[in-house]
């Protein structure tokens, strides 16, 4: 039982996360419509909103400086207050705003500020302010220029907290602290907060409560009090998203009535006597973790993880097979016609020889059909296809969205796999899973070559188990990945691949990535197609691939480069997924710094597919330290020092933040405003585990009302749609 639960009901229950979204903020004393629509500026509209409206950082003013004990060119922090501030115009008619203060015993520092002129009014004389910047000597007396302000008002205590403000909104870090503190005295002194977290999970995780929290991330007396009040806040905010998630994945897993597989039987049998080769380790347990799953009554929702090269197709074609073997039919599902087709004929090529029982003749059997179904398939063929399809004569139906369109009919669909998960949405996953008229549900295999980390998987992916294909098959010869920093560097990538060609190998370029316009990304295609035709690599025989070609012209291209009648294939980043060709040994990819981490990863996997000993290449001429080629440089030091995926995508939430993997989601209304992904990896981990513990096996909270109140409304029903929308 929840602690909160001993307190009774009615008015002196202790107040909840959703009372306090029921308050406007004007309920606290002082907001009145002007100070409420300031507030609402700052997107803070209830007393919820306010109370989470964290501090951005704070000030240790037992550790703040002197201005007497700094030396020139020293950076730090000092507390002053403001004596005076006046503007002036430069020569260059520029604002000049310099401010005169002094520290707690009388020394004395100048300010100053470039176009900046509504300091002037920022800064009011005897304005407490603290100062963060270098120090410099000017004409002997100590100054600094455009340093980091902040006002502090007359606010007391050790430790300062600041808060996100903004001067068009007019209010200030400490006015805000006021209020915040009012709210919370108010809380306090009536009826307290409500702590949702059951007594022994809190003990167990060693958190403090939640109203301490509350209090003491506003106003801290130390700042490893903070730390801990943090710690719990965050803990919440993981918690409630967890709990959303897993509630879903129960809810589902509870209402549908899944295919009871036959997972042992000769087809998947005869078909390991085909390979060519012997299923690694991690193929092994992860086609055994989906048995398991296939064989029992509920439908599986499951996610492989594995990186390019990994050998995800085999595993696909078994599950799909397992389906097959006891009399249903299997569905793949990939993004883009390119991989369609690859996946159409992979999976053909696969089950070449197997067959099934033919339910016309007892004794008989035919072989495993499978049909290719895209946008691009004729109205006869498309028409022949559906009727085998709803007749049950087609085994296995491999394309792309196509599959998902109406008058798409299986006669019993019995598993799904989706590869490249990331461009499709939880209702398309939807869309093909209900396919069956009977009302029975399909498994779900999703597949991604883009390796996320595991506290991402949980929260991106946490409606899903997840598998992990995390070794590749033997005999890869391990790609060689060099920068190329300048032009001498970049003839070496040039002659390499002259090099591979005359070896009978092949080559890919791929050409600058250019945001936001096809256009241009294509007119820039072109331009380096032209150009290595006539320099670089002149005598070649070249191929350009780029999205704005008609799908005939794409396929014309890569069956040319596939059946080795091109040497180079130079291509915008339409190549990133899938396409395989084993004889490519090098690969030089143009601008490497404009592109991110997966998606060079991604792209580097074309190459190296085959026996040979591969190369990729990563030119950008990089000289200029600035901070924002800096990053640029530890994406391309770490490509250059791994080719593990994983690795690679924690190198990446290190570099980017969680904002830009959980994409879409992020941008919008957002409960992490405290946890991050990347800092509170072990929380993540701790929190999915608790939901667990919390949620019944039909996905209700109902022993903790207080927890299932807050996700609704902190998450809010949109939200947790939104959620579940990748
Ligand atoms: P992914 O889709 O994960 O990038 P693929 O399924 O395309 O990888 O497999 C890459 C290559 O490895 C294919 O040529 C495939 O035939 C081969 N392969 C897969 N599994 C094995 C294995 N166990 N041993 C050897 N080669 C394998
Ligand atoms: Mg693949």
């Amino acid at each position: 039982m929840s602690p909160e639960r001993d307190t009774a009901g009615g008015d002196s229950a202790p107040l909840t996360l959703r009372d306090f979204a029921s308050m406007p903020a004007s309920v606290l004393r002082g907001v009145g419509p002007k100070k409420a629509d300031a507030l609402a500026q700052l997107g803070i509209e209830s007393v919820l909103d306010l109370i989470t409206h964290y501090p951005r950082r704070y000030v240790d003013r037992t550790r703040e400086a002197l201005v007497s004990e700094l030396q020139p060119g020293e950076q730090a922090t000092v507390v002053v207050r403001v004596e005076q501030a006046t503007t002036r115009r430069t020569k260059r008619g520029q604002a000049m705003t310099t401010v005169r203060c002094v520290d707690g015993q009388g020394n004395s520092l100048g300010v100053s500020f470039f176009g900046q002129a509504w300091r002037e009014r920022q800064l009011t004389p005897g304005s407490l302010v603290v100062v963060y910047g270098k120090l410099e000597l000017f004409r002997g007396a100590r100054q600094m220029t455009s340093p980091v302000v902040d006002l502090i008002g007359d606010r007391t205590g050790r430790i300062v907290p600041i808060y996100p403000q903004s001067d068009k909104a007019g209010m200030s870090t400490w006015e805000i602290g006021d209020l915040i503190d009012e709210a919370l005295r108010r809380v306090d002194a009536r009826r307290g907060f409500a702590d949702p977290l059951p007594v022994a999970i809190r003990q167990r995780l060693e958190l403090v409560g939640r109203g301490e929290a509350l209090r003491t991330i506003h106003a801290p007396p130390s700042l490893a009090v903070m730390a801990q009040a943090r710690r719990r806040l965050a803990f919440d905010e993981l918690l409630r998203v967890q709990l959303a998630l897993v509630q879903r994945k129960r809810q589902i897993e509870h209402a549908a009535q899944g295919i009871v597989h036959e997972v042992d039987g000769t087809l998947l049998e005869r078909f390991w006597a085909t390979l060519p080769f012997t299923l690694t380790g991690a193929q092994q347990r992860v086609i055994e973790e989906i048995a398991v799953d296939l064989a029992r009554p509920l439908p599986m929702h499951r996610l492989l993880q594995g990186d390019v090269g990994s050998g995800k197709t085999l595993v696909a074609v078994a599950t799909l097979l397992m389906a097959v073997q006891g009399g249903n039919q299997g569905a793949l599902m990939a993004p883009t016609e390119v991989l369609a087709d690859q996946h159409g004929s992979g999976v053909r090529a696969l089950v070449a020889g197997l067959s099934v029982p033919d339910p016309a003749s007892l004794l008989t059997e035919r072989p495993v059909r499978v049909e290719l179904l895209t946008h691009r398939t004729g109205v006869a063929d498309r028409r022949r296809i559906l009727a085998a399809l709803a007749a049950g004569g087609v085994d296995l139906l491999v394309g792309t969205h196509a599959l998902i369109q109406e008058g798409v009919t299986f006669a019993r669909l019995g598993a799904v796999v989706i590869d490249e998960q990331h461009r499709f949405g939880v209702e398309q996953r939807a869309a093909l899973r209900d396919k069956n008229h009977d009302g029975m549900i399909a498994d779900v295999l999703v597949m991604t070559a883009t390796p996320i980390p595991r506290t991402a998987a949980m929260t991106v992916y946490g409606d899903l188990d997840v598998s992990v294909l995390d070794e590749l098959p033997p005999g890869r010869t391990p790609i060689e990945t060099i920068w190329a920093r300048d032009h001498l560097e970049e003839s070496v990538a040039w002659a390499t691949v002259r090099h591979e060609v005359a070896e009978g190998r092949q080559a890919y370029v791929v050409t600058p990535l250019v945001e936001d316009s096809d256009k241009l990304e294509v007119s820039s295609a072109e331009a380096t197609f032209a150009r290595l035709g006539v320099h670089e690599l002149a005598g070649l025989r070249l191929g350009l691939l780029h999205g704005r070609l008609g799908s005939s012209e794409k396929d014309a291209v890569m069956e040319a480069f596939r059946r080795g009648r091109l040497d180079v294939l130079v291509a915008t980043t339409v190549i990133e997924v899938g396409v395989d060709v084993p004889n490519a040994s090098v690969m030089v990819i143009l601008d490497a710094d404009r592109f991110g981490i997966a998606q060079l990863h991604q792209l580097r996997g074309r190459v190296g597919r085959g026996r040979y000993h591969s190369t990729c290449f990563l030119v950008a001429h990089l000289n200029d330290p600035e901070a924002a080629q800096a990053v640029s440089a530890e994406r391309l030091s770490a490509l250059v020092r791994t080719t593990d995926g994983f690795e690679l995508a924690e190198v990446d939430l290190d570099l980017r933040g969680e904002g830009t993997l959980m994409g879409e989601r992020q941008k919008g209304r957002n409960d992490l405003k405290l946890a991050s992904l990347r800092r509170d990896r072990e929380l993540v981990g701790v929190a999915r585990q608790v939901a667990f513990e919390l949620v019944d096996e039909r996905g209700s909270l109902g022993e903790h009302p207080l927890l299932e109140d807050e996700v609704r409304t902190v998450l809010g029903e949109a939200d947790t749609e939104f959620l579940f929308k990748s």
